[in-house]
């Protein structure tokens, strides 16, 4: 039965490769459920780049997107070195959906070195900000530098979308991975966030490990995990790894989800080998569905979608990529299999009681310091001298001037004024210099940069910032 009077419109982004066929799967099952669903099909990827489209999104795309505000959506194809930028990227970037939300689960009929083990779990992974902001500088010719960014807003949205997530699901935990140990500023960040957000859900358990150690049990015992909250790139890794735990690329559904609008698709991509033969293997895209059919609130229909994919593939209707030799149905029939089974329920697999999720709204900024000073300054220099020459150099410059020069390191370790083993340097050097009294001063620094200039070239400056006496900086191994 439907669920709702009035159709729901989704805009479907076909895309590119075994696109078309797995997105057209998908289309037919959720009609043939009869979740009340109007499809909008609209171009993205590479139809869009023969057009000249150099983001690879058309604007009516976007016009479709900004008023459905939910997208079914292929794979779509990156150019390569074509002056393009990834569809992908435009479309993360454009609707800001900062949750990448990866399941993972063991399916009936599917055989995995896992199987019998019971993994069921998913991975939220923030989408927006780290390493990905892709914000990068060549330091010198041979150095080349990348801002991790991570935001107390962008942590509190996706560790408080991990725990309303856990709550749509009825699951009892939440991991927070994190590298916090070595990237304290950074990754520990998401810690702090995640130990101060958890006791607002005493009906969640909470715990943090490190990403390395998450890594080891995620091979060793998966089955522990419920859902783990990460940054960006070490959810980007971990999720591909646990997609390989559930039966890989053909059975790996997410969901990009922001304030405003979301975005359903496989993890796989578009398998250029194997498109346009009716091949490909629908279950990443038919799930993907399911969990849009959730969010739009058709709970019965993802149900019955969810279970008829699961006798499916119980009675060993299986696509090549799975199936044993001389078995494999095709993306068609596989199809077609799904839409007969509709109304059945498997036998070994209950789908979750889900409840809609709440996706948090978080404000602006978080808590503002009541003071804070500027302690000193890191100041990049280029040089090919040895750090003694560096030292001496740099200290001269500053002679009678209100700073001092604290230390040089390289690549993270002191080397000046004492150095602890042997260091293999590089012609990129961090300068800290401190204030002979007081704060540092704008005119100050200026003053600093314009005498080392002619001593030593640099590169990039940091403001060593001090909230509320905390140093807003990281020391380096010997503690300066
Ligand atoms: P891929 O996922 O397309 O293929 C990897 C392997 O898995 C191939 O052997 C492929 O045949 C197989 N495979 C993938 N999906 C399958 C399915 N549903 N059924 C059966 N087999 C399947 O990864 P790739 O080759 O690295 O990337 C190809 C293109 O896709 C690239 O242009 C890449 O940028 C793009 N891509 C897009 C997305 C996206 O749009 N979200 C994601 C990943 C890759």
């Amino acid at each position: 039965m439907p669920s709702a009077a009035t159709p729901r419109t989704i805009t479907l982004l076909p895309g590119d490769g075994i696109g078309p066929e797995v997105t057209g799967a998908a289309r037919r099952i959720v009609d043939a459920s009869g979740a009340r669903v109007r499809w909008e099909p609209c171009v993205a990827g590479g139809e869009a780049f023969a057009r000249g489209i150099a983001s690879g999104v058309p604007q009516e795309t976007i016009d479709s997107i900004s008023r459905t505000r939910v997208v079914l959506k292929g794979p779509l194809a990156t150019p390569l070195g074509k002056g393009e930028r990834s569809a992908n990227v435009t479309l993360r970037g454009l609707f800001e959906t900062f949750a990448n939300t990866r399941p993972v689960r063991e399916l009936p009929g599917v055989r995995t070195p896992y199987a019998g083990r019971g993994v069921d779990l998913v991975v939220v992974r923030e989408n927006v900000e780290d390493l990905y902001a892709g914000i990068e500088h060549m330091q010198t010719p041979g150095v080349a530098q990348g801002l991790k960014l991570i935001s107390r807003k962008g942590c509190e949205k996706i560790v408080r979308f991990a725990f309303e997530f856990a709550r749509s699901e009825g699951r009892s935990k939440v991991s927070c991975a994190t590298k916090s140990n070595i990237m304290k500023l950074t990754e520990g960040m998401l810690q702090h966030v995640f130990e101060e957000v958890a006791p607002e859900y005493p009906d969640i358990a909470a715990e943090h490990l490190l990403v390395d150690n998450c890594a080891h049990q995620l091979v060793m015992a998966p089955e522990q995990f419920s859902v783990i909250v990460m940054t960006n790139m070490n959810g980007d890794i971990l999720s591909d790894l646990a997609s390989g735990l559930g039966g890989g690329l053909g059975f790996a559904p997410s969901a990009n989800i922001g304030s405003g609008v979301a975005i359903f698709e496989a993890v796989h991509g578009t398998a250029p080998s194997i498109a346009g033969k009716d091949v490909a293997n629908p279950t990443a895209l038919v799930l993907s569905a399911v969990m849009m059919l959730r969010f739009i609130g058709a709970f019965a229909e993802a149900d019955a979608v969810e279970n008829a994919v699961l006798v499916t593939l119980e009675s060993h209707v299986h696509t090549s990529d799975i199936a044993r030799v001389g078995t494999a149905v095709g993306t068609t029939a596989f199809a077609d299999a799904v839409i007969a089974n509709l109304g059945r329920h498997s036998r070994t697999f209950v789908p979750r009681a889900h409840k809609p999720i709440r996706v948090p709204a978080v404000p602006a900024t978080g808590p503002r310091p009541g003071h804070r000073a500027v302690v000193g300054a890191d100041v990049f220099v280029e040089s090919t001298a040895g750090v003694d020459t560096i030292g001496t150099a740099l200290q001269q410059a500053v002679a009678g001037s209100a700073v001092s020069l604290q230390m040089i390191a390289n690549r993270g370790t002191q080397l000046w004024p004492s150095r602890a083993g042997e260091t293999d340097v590089v012609d990129s050097w961090r300068c800290r210099f401190v204030p002979v009294a007081g704060e540092l001063s704008d005119a100050q620094l200026l003053d600093l940069l314009q005498r080392i200039g002619t001593a030593c070239p640099w590169t990039h400056v940091e403001k060593l910032n001090q909230f509320d006496g905390v140093n807003g900086f990281s020391k380096t191994q010997e503690g300066r």
